[in-house]
């Protein structure tokens, strides 16, 4: 055990010009200590445009995976390498294959959240945020989609294309609590409920927005509202409480990752003093994925 985590942390960061990021699904003391904050793509852009030498993401894999796919010459960081994604493992590269197999007419956008190996194999990636207009604006009127069921049926009730879905979800978000969304309207009846597209339909209908993490942000800051619901991770209520002291927010559905909640100040300073875990991507792997994420900024 180290005396000090933080004061480490703080030598370590300076002496290997290192940059922490942490997703805001990750605990407040994570949140606290990070250079930057966010979503997972917002995040490794971030981290690409910044003079540092070594990247520590605090997340879970994939996101340390692209954070690598957008500056393959950092030294990515990974301070739990067990810190995984129920989401990007349920589709593999056969899963995906046997989609494209079926739908030979049909494009492959893949979520953000999903494996390096997917992502190469897909023509475009998309975040929760953009995922319509990536849909919208791949050149074929078919497209297959994955690997999340409840954004891949979002996105499909607002497109005039043919989405086929893959069937995978985030179990944190599709097994979300639809009573304790219900009982917290009843209970806040004023406020304006937030839900991720990862949950399941039932919350979209009494959502006032369906967005992701970073859209949840603006929404707050744009509206006029004290009070906000909040149908996402746990994690995402500390993030608005830091960004907008002056309202309120209250998690609804019971949503929590354990998998991002692996990753502590210990797991950190040691990370950043022996330098490893570290990302590690095939080049010409890390390549063709970067061309899918690529071609989303490129439609969007
Ligand atoms: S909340 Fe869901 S999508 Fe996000 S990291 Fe956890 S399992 Fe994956």
């Amino acid at each position: 055990m180290r005396p000090d985590p933080v004061a480490d942390i703080e030598r370590l960061r300076r002496s290997r010009n290192a940059v922490i990021l942490a997703h805001c699904y990750q605990p407040p003391e994570i949140q606290d200590l990070a250079d930057f904050v966010g979503d997972s793509l917002g995040l490794s852009r971030t981290a690409s445009e910044t003079e540092c030498e070594v990247i520590v993401f605090c997340g879970v894999r994939f996101m340390a995976e692209t954070a690598h796919i957008l500056s393959p010459d950092k030294i990515v960081l990974q301070p739990r390498t067990d810190a995984d994604c129920s989401l990007a493992d349920c589709m593999g590269v056969g899963e995906l294959s046997a989609m494209k197999e079926k739908h030979p007419d049909a494009l492959p956008v893949c979520y953000v959240n999903s494996s390096v190996e997917v992502k190469a194999e897909s023509y475009a990636c998309c975040t929760s945020a953009n995922a319509l207009k990536v849909v919208d604006s791949v050149p074929s009127s078919e497209v297959v989609f994955g690997p999340d069921r409840n954004l891949g049926t979002y996105v499909s009730r607002h497109t005039d294309k043919t989405v086929h879905v893959f069937r995978g979800a985030c179990e944190p978000h599709s097994t979300a609590d639809l009573a304790d969304l219900d009982r917290k309207i009843e209970e806040w009846p004023e406020a304006e409920v937030m839900v991720h597209p990862e949950t399941p339909p039932d919350f979209w209908d009494r959502a006032d927005a369906v967005t992701g993490t970073g859209g949840m942000v603006e929404w707050v800051e744009a509206s006029r509202a004290e009070r906000f619901l909040v149908g996402t991770e746990k994690g995402m209520v500390y993030r608005l409480q830091t960004l907008f002291p002056e309202r309120s927010f209250r998690e609804a559905g019971g949503i929590l990752c354990r998998d991002m909640k692996l990753i502590d100040l210990e797991h950190v300073a040691s990370s950043l003093g022996d330098l490893e875990p570290r990302i590690e991507i095939d080049e010409a792997l890390r390549k063709k994925a970067r061309e899918s994420v690529e071609r989303m900024v490129e439609l969007t």
